[in-house]
């Protein structure tokens, strides 16, 4: 059975790509900084949970460590937003979304690399965003962390090649969960507009699909990745956008 490690697994995408996964028959170590709740989980006899708060490097080695079995598929998508312009920007904020978007990934790649490389076969799916991609106003933080994410994808995907690693980043628009929710609280606030107006005109103002996302079609293209039939495509940026990028 292989195994796959997700982080933010208690919530949004990561909970969907665990339970996916599990129904997939994986073997599957959920973990989050927040208690996961099991009983949510519907294959939760395939899944185990950790609490750990990612910007704890040695937590997060020691996880690795204390799974025992090696893990096969490594699922970096823990994350949060913090929306605010740059002068207000609190360093500390900041600091804490790169060790969590960005060295939380390289610690845990580093911690199951081995194993990967003794087997021979090994996935690392990042979930970056289209703000790997391009920038938006107020997000200065999160868009350098999605984007140093995306460049570690490509590293990785160069140094797994020989070993049967293979290593891509998931470049999502706006999907619905509650991170999104808070941010489009955030930005009424911010702009002083209705919060139906920041769904219309300011998420998905560039998009040419106007609907948000469901963290199943994130979930399912993951899933993809892990197949033996994704065993050459690596380190590439897979944007699933609402055709926001097009343009
Ligand atoms: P979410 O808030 O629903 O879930 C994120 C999870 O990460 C939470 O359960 C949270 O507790 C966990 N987490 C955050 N900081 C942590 C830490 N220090 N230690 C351990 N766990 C921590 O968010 P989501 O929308 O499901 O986002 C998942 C990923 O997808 C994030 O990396 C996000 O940047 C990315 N993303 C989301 C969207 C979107 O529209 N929702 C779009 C593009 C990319």
């Amino acid at each position: 059975m292989r195994t796959a490690l997700v982080t933010g697994a208690a919530s949004g995408i990561g909970k969907a790509i665990a339970i996916q996964l599990a129904q997939s028959g994986y073997k599957v170590l959920a973990v989050d900084q927040h208690v996961i709740a099991e009983a949510e989980l519907t294959h939760s006899k395939s899944i185990e949970t950790a609490t750990i708060d990612l910007s704890d490097f040695k937590a997060c080695r020691a996880l690795v460590k204390d799974f025992g079995a090696g893990i096969d598929v490594l699922v970096n998508n823990a994350g949060f937003q913090h929306v605010c312009a740059i002068e207000d920007f609190p360093l500390a904020t900041w600091q804490k979304m790169q060790d969590v978007m960005v060295t939380a990934p390289f610690v845990l790649t580093q911690a199951v690399w081995p194993a990967m490389k003794a087997k021979g076969w090994g996935r690392i799916i990042n979930i970056a965003s289209v703000h790997g991609l391009v920038a938006s106003l107020y997000k200065s933080s999160y868009i350098t962390a999605k984007h140093g994410l995306i460049g570690l994808t490509k590293t990785l995907a160069l140094e797994g090649g020989e070993h049967g690693i293979t290593a891509n980043a998931i470049c999502p628009g706006y999907v619905r969960t509650p991170l999104v929710e808070s941010q489009i609280a955030d930005q009424a606030r911010l702009l002083n507009i209705p919060e139906e107006q920041v769904i219309s005109d300011v998420m998905l103002k560039n998009a040419a699909i106007k609907r948000l996302l469901s963290a199943d079609e994130i979930a399912a293209m993951a899933l993809y990745l892990c197949t033996d039939a994704a065993g050459c495509v690596t380190g590439s940026s897979w944007t699933i956008d609402q055709g926001w990028t097009a343009q």
